[in-house]
């Protein structure tokens, strides 16, 4: 399985960066977990939209979805020709919320994009020879973390989360932990999310071999929050950057 980070940066997109957004390969499948701002941009790096074969959005926070929206248009307009529709996984909700912005025809335009769908705790997402099982986060609700396998590959995904119990057992067993680190420490308890060390922490108990932070606040120090998680976790600690890859197998 390989693993791009296609975004890093938390809430906005400072310059170079973009908001959440992590790609999952394997030889035959694409899944992109969340589609934030400039996450489409990135992807182009990698490989035609046209080709992804599940798009999952953790939570209803903007940073994570917006370029939902971009992404349809790519779809739809294709060089060649309009690509079958293709599954989003929503919270519920959500969808509501977006055919709410777009209106009537752009409602309508969304679904010749995508055959949208509703996660649900702990009913596995099959994508090809990918599947990602979503676990309930600590953050709004409703808020998943993703488990994502492929062969003996396995990645679980916080998405945003404050530490605690939840997260705690959707990252036991991962090989790697793809964890938010959003907060400056002097942030921390004061949103839910997690500080660089609390990542840390997680790895730890977690047995991964792996910590690859992401979700990062834009004006945090990310060489500090590396020494911090470092600190907390003795496995190889990664500060995720825009195309930063991992093979895992
Ligand atoms: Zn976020
Ligand atoms: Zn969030």
């Amino acid at each position: 399985m390989r693993l791009t980070v296609l975004g890093s940066a938390a809430s906005y997109p400072d310059a170079g960066r973009a908001c959440a957004g992590h790609l999952v390969q394997t030889s035959s499948t694409a899944v992109l977990l969340d589609c934030g701002s400039g996450v489409l941009s990135n992807l182009g790096y990698v490989m035609a939209p046209t080709h992804l074969d599940a798009v999952l959005v953790s939570h209803g926070h903007v940073d994570h979805f917006a370029d939902v929206f971009a992404l349809q248009a790519a779809l739809r307009y294709a060089p060649t020709g309009p690509v079958p529709p293709i599954p989003l996984w929503l919270p519920s909700g959500l969808r509501l919320r977006m055919e709410a912005l777009l209106g009537e025809r752009g409602a309508r335009e969304l679904a010749e994009a995508f055959e949208m769908r509703t996660l649900e705790v702990n009913v596995p997402v099959v994508a090809g020879d990918v599947t990602v099982v979503p676990h309930p986060a600590d953050h709004v609700d409703p808020a998943f973390s993703f488990v994502v396998e492929a062969g003996d590959a396995r990645v679980c995904y916080t998405s945003d989360t404050a530490y605690g119990p939840a997260v705690e057992t959707a990252a036991r067993g991962a090989q790697v932990l793809l964890a938010e680190a959003t907060l400056p420490v002097e942030y921390a308890g004061r949103a839910p999310h997690m500080t660089p060390a609390e990542a840390g922490a997680l790895a730890s108990v977690s047995g991964a071999h792996t910590l690859v932070l992401t979700h990062l606040w834009p004006t945090i120090d990310r060489d500090e929050a590396g020494r911090q998680a470092r600190g907390a976790f003795g496995g190889r600690v990664i500060v995720a950057d825009e195309l930063t890859a991992l093979d895992i197998d």
